[in-house]
């Protein structure tokens, strides 16, 4: 299946979407450490926060036994809480310790939360403070991963909008650079920086980069490519500083990844025959790949609870490339602008909804008897005891899923649970 071109760089017209406002039930920004971290190799992420936040990040991200971990949590006591206890004194001292004690970390990253927000502790001039206390050997940098009203992928976003002003400006003299946004696997990175080459794309750059150091520049002559399409505020301050994003489709599954790389073609000025050459046999090796998963998954029905913000790009793919039926996409946030391409090709009169009134999804979800849902963890076991076979959105964060080599792992993703319940059926 090959993406038409009149739908690859503009919006199509938007399908409806209702908008549900209620009690929600998802994880918090902080899970985004969990593979921020090994992303950014020599980046540590200080979480300050309370025990409930050091919980989750151990229960999300288990315990680094063999290696240094590069995350943490400065717990806040009741003192700090209290306002008895100076945590700005308590901070330095942390992180003057944490340094001292770990030279390899380059980049550190104070994590607010919840209970740091609810004292007010201003966590952007501590990183400000900090920052002049051990540059130039560390830069320390601030984000909010707080659960309030966030969904955990809105972590890489503010982390990635934290980076923005660390970048240098790139000069007007300098040729135009690709910089694809959005934390991807090392393996799955190497790929595309094949595929860009083979375009004759030579200044290409990723964000996050593997290094502290390897922050590229940005400025008008940069062209952006979201990996990921929940990095609604990080291409804000990207725009600011002068870049231009490329409208595509994202690269999951064989037609995504066509998409997303035809629309930088587009945006370059590159021969169709060109990208055709270069594609081609990808995009034939995740179709085959994916033919006997299709046979599994063709005609189930899926239920998608607001969760991962990946919600639209993956109806995409099940119901164009697997041939399943999305019987309700539920996001938490939806930026029509930055999946106007998605938009266009979900299947006609599926409902999308907006937000979540999670008593009223699940009434959905029950009525309709759905064979898979997508949602977070919470919702997975009980619905699993009820009989409904889930998928954990958060694996989709964990797992390598983009591009053509990843197209059948990401469709395995949704096989899975249905075999091992027919399994257990039998
Ligand atoms: S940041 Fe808030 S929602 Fe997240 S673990 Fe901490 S207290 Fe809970």
């Amino acid at each position: 299946m090959s993406v038409p071109e009149t739908l690859l760089p503009t919006a199509c017209a938007t399908p409806p979407v209702r908008f549900e406002r209620g009690q929600r039930e998802v994880f918090c920004g902080l899970t985004g450490i969990v593979w921020l971290h090994r992303k950014i190799q020599d980046a540590f992420f200080l979480v300050v926060g309370s025990r409930t936040c050091a919980h989750l990040l151990q229960s999300a991200a288990g315990v680094m036994i063999f290696a240094e971990p590069r995350f943490g949590t400065a717990i806040l006591e009741e003192r700090d809480l209290a306002g008895l206890a100076d945590a700005n004194e308590e901070l330095d001292r942390i992180v003057g310790r944490l340094l001292e004690r770990r030279p390899d970390i380059r980049m550190l990253f104070l994590v607010g939360s919840c209970p740091s927000e609810v004292i007010k502790l201003d966590l952007g001039r501590a990183a400000q403070r900090l920052d002049r206390a051990h540059a130039p050997g560390v830069r320390v940098l601030s984000y909010s991963g707080s659960g309030i009203e966030t969904t955990f992928t809105e972590g890489e976003d503010a982390c990635l909008a934290a980076l923005v002003p660390a970048m240098p400006q790139a000069s007007a003299a300098q040729e135009t650079q690709l910089l694809v946004v959005g934390a991807l696997a090392e393996i799955v990175e190497d790929q595309f920086r094949r595929i860009f080459a083979e375009l004759g794309l030579r200044n290409v750059a990723f964000l996050p980069p593997r290094r502290a150091g390897e922050l590229p520049p940005v400025g008008p002559n940069t062209k952006v490519l979201l990996a990921q399409p929940f990095l609604s505020a990080t291409v804000a301050v990207l725009e600011r500083r002068g870049a231009h994003r490329i409208p595509a489709l994202f690269p999951l599954g064989a037609e995504g990844t066509t998409g997303w790389i035809r629309a930088v073609a587009n945006a370059f000025g590159i021969a169709a025959a060109r990208v055709t050459a270069v594609t081609e046999a990808g995009e034939r090796r995740a179709q085959r790949a994916l033919e006997g998963l299709r046979e599994e998954l063709a005609g189930k029905r899926i239920f998608m609870f607001p969760d991962s913000q990946l919600e639209v790009p993956l109806a995409r793919f099940l119901s164009r490339e697997l041939d399943m039926q999305p019987i309700e996409i539920g996001t938490p946030y939806l930026n029509r602008d930055l999946l106007s391409a998605e938009l266009a090709l979900l299947p006609a009169g599926v409902p999308i909804v907006e937000g979540q009134d999670v008593e009223a999804q699940l009434d959905r979800c029950r009525a309709a008897r759905p064979d898979l849902t997508l949602c977070g963890l919470g919702l997975a076991n009980p619905l699993e005891a009820e009989g409904l076979a889930t998928k954990w959105s958060i694996e989709l964060c964990f797992t390598p899923i983009h591009g053509y080599d990843q197209a059948a792992d990401l469709a395995g993703l949704f096989s899975r649970p249905l075999a091992r319940r027919a399994r257990l059926r039998v």
